[in-house]
């Protein structure tokens, strides 16, 4: 009987040891898989736009550039001069000719419209809150349907009644395009700042062969009006010669400084800020923070 027992325990277990494994249990795990999107960040403005749309500060420049725009337009207007700010075709800051004004031709200022007249808040609204960043097809459509949703910027009606009440013509040169006449003249209506005629009183891209340089519609309206003054957001507005992509940004800003040109600044020719686009958005790191303002806090001692 005892026999018996062992043999049934050894085949017992070496059963156990050629038997296959029992299979493990099986569990049902349900891996569910969520794909990850990128939520995108919201929009928010950038600091350039908080500054020139959204600041006191920006306001406030805007109020003071205009004003003195006004007064030098009004006093300009008593004296009646006898030459333009438009720099002459060839003129160079060495050889700085101006424009010579006819004892007839009536007066007028001359204002770029975007950035200078108008805050595109409609636009730039938009590419911000999208992200898309600026497309020209979709600036297009601007041109053509952003009436009321572009601000006259602080501090322009005013002049405009001061300029006009002076008997000044106010004639705006932009680069808006001339396909979009209506609508460009629609937004500065529905800014406030009254009615503009192509040709006459609004110029723009198209309207002379030089692109969007502006020299040649100044030549135009020159030939009609003295013009006592420019205002613009970028040297293009006052003239092309600024606009000379060979220079760089010291270069440029040199160019300003050239006594025939500086003398400019605040007497015939005004720039307004905008820090938001346009070419005075440049410069690397040394042209910026130049090599001899280097500076670190001095070391520690332990
Ligand atoms: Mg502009």
């Amino acid at each position: 009987m005892k026999h018996y027992i062992l043999l049934s325990t050894i085949a017992l277990l070496a059963a156990c040891q050629t038997a296959p494994p029992e299979p493990a249990p099986t569990e049902k795990v349900i891996v569910k898989v969520i794909k990850k999107v990128d939520t995108p960040a919201p929009a928010a403005p950038t600091e350039s736009q908080q500054w020139l749309y959204g600041s006191a500060e920006s306001r406030i420049t805007m109020v003071q550039s205009w004003n003195a725009i006004a007064s030098y337009v009004e006093a300009k207007a008593e004296s009646r001069p006898n030459a333009s700010v438009v720099l002459a075709p060839g003129a160079t800051a060495e050889a700085a000719d101006f424009l010579a004004c006819g004892a007839d031709q009536p007066l007028a200022a001359v204002f770029d419209a975007d950035e200078t007249l108008i805050w595109n808040l409609g636009s730039m609204g938009y590419f911000t809150r999208t992200g898309v960043g600026f497309d020209p097809a979709i600036w297009d459509e601007w041109e053509k349907t952003g009436a009321g949703k572009a601000q006259a910027i602080p501090g322009v009606k005013d002049a405009f009644k001061r300029i006009r009440d002076a008997g000044v013509e106010i004639i705006v040169n932009t680069n808006r395009s001339n396909t979009n006449i209506q609508g460009s003249a629609d937004t500065l209506k529905s800014a406030g700042l009254g009615e503009f005629a192509h040709g006459r009183s609004l110029y723009l891209r198209g309207d002379a062969p030089d692109g969007g340089a502006k020299d040649g519609r100044r030549y135009m309206i020159s030939d009609n009006y003295c013009v006592i003054a420019l205002a613009g957001d970028q040297l293009g507005d006052i003239a092309d010669i600024f606009n000379d992509k060979a220079l760089t940004p010291p270069e440029r800003k040199a160019l300003t400084v050239a006594p025939a040109f500086d003398q400019m600044w605040g007497n015939g020719w005004f720039i307004l800020p905008n820090p938001v686009y346009g070419p005075s958005l440049a410069g690397t790191m040394e042209e910026v923070f130049p090599e001899d303002t280097y500076w670190e806090p001095p070391k520690q001692e332990d």
